[in-house]
């Protein structure tokens, strides 16, 4: 039986943890705020603005939200993220992702003055992970290392295959893994013999992206399985990348869907933001 790592109570500790720090800055007349920008009106993304907006009000930071109409050209978020460069109050700046299709992603990130840059995907953000420089961290990956250290697991020396490498989950995250001394595999849909190669992990980073993808025969007896997935089943339960029923068993500690992964990355989206104003 594995132990259950528990990101709901951890990301909790984090936030209380943020929260005596906001209010020692504050003491010492550091504060600053978050800006959140959203354009159109996706629901699962207004649900995420709305729990970072929640998650600044717990700490004590201010958050300042900006609700642009879809239609909002690039001209237009271009002009209000350099308003907010410009602004010393604003030590934050998050443009929530995906945006319309007229509008050019990597334009945006890039945008983002680097030192407001909190969910870290600015190519400096990205450039200063690989070459071990000070910068943001992009936030899932950040907090799986939290989840990590926080549940006593140690890094060091263990072979660690991560499935993914996407920007913002797959690549961060075995960077991370590799600043920490894990020997990192990253495997991709051009991967052979997956399963084979997942057996050799000790630690196990799932981040496919494909719902109850990773079963029992991906997964070494006692490994230690991390599952970033999240999806909604045909009964429109949420559940993960990894077959929990069947994972569970075998793995040493696993992290469940929802309460593992999920939680963390706000926690460290606050933790990026409490960084920012504490230098600014
Ligand atoms: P993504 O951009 O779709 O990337 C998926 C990765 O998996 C790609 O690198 C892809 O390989 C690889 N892959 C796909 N099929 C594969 C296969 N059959 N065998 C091996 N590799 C395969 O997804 P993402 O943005 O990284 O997110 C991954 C999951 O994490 C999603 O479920 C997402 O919802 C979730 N997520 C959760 C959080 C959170 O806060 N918990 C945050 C972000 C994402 P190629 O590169 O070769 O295509």
């Amino acid at each position: 039986m594995a132990a259950i790592i528990d990101g709901k109570k951890i990301s909790q500790e984090i936030k209380e943890e943020l929260k005596e720090k906001v209010s020692l800055l504050k003491a010492q007349g550091k504060t600053g705020a978050l800006a959140v920008i959203q354009v159109g009106a996706d629901p699962a993304s207004s649900v995420y603005v709305r729990n970072k907006k929640n998650a600044c009000a717990f700490i004590g930071i201010e958050s300042l939200a900006y609700e642009l109409p879809e239609e909002t050209s690039e001209e237009e978020l271009l002009r209000l993220i350099e308003d907010l460069n410009q602004d010393g109050q604003v030590k934050g700046i998050l443009v929530q992702l995906p945006l319309p299709a007229h509008i050019c992603e990597d334009n945006v990130i890039k945008a983002i003055r680097p030192d407001k840059d909190v969910d870290g995907f600015h190519p400096q953000s990205v450039g200063a992970l690989v070459i071990g420089q000070k910068g943001f961290v992009s936030c899932t990956p950040a907090g799986i290392i939290q989840l990590l250290k926080r549940s006593q697991i140690e890094i060091a020396g263990k072979r660690c295959v991560v499935i993914g490498r996407s920007n913002i989950v797959g690549k961060p995250m075995s960077l991370l893994m590799l600043r920490e001394h894990a020997t990192v595999t990253i495997a991709h849909s051009k991967t052979k013999d997956l399963p084979g190669l997942c057996r050799s992990a000790d630690i196990l980073i799932v981040a496919i992206g494909k719902p109850r993808f990773i079963g029992a025969e991906y997964v070494k007896e006692g490994a230690v399985v991390i599952d970033v997935g999240i999806h909604r089943d045909a009964d429109n339960k949420l559940c993960g990348d990894v077959k929990f029923e069947e994972v569970e068993p075998i793995a040493s500690a696993i992290t469940p869907v929802p309460g593992g992964v999920g939680p963390m990355t706000i926690a460290m989206l606050m933790n990026n933001c409490v960084q920012s104003i504490e230098e600014g």
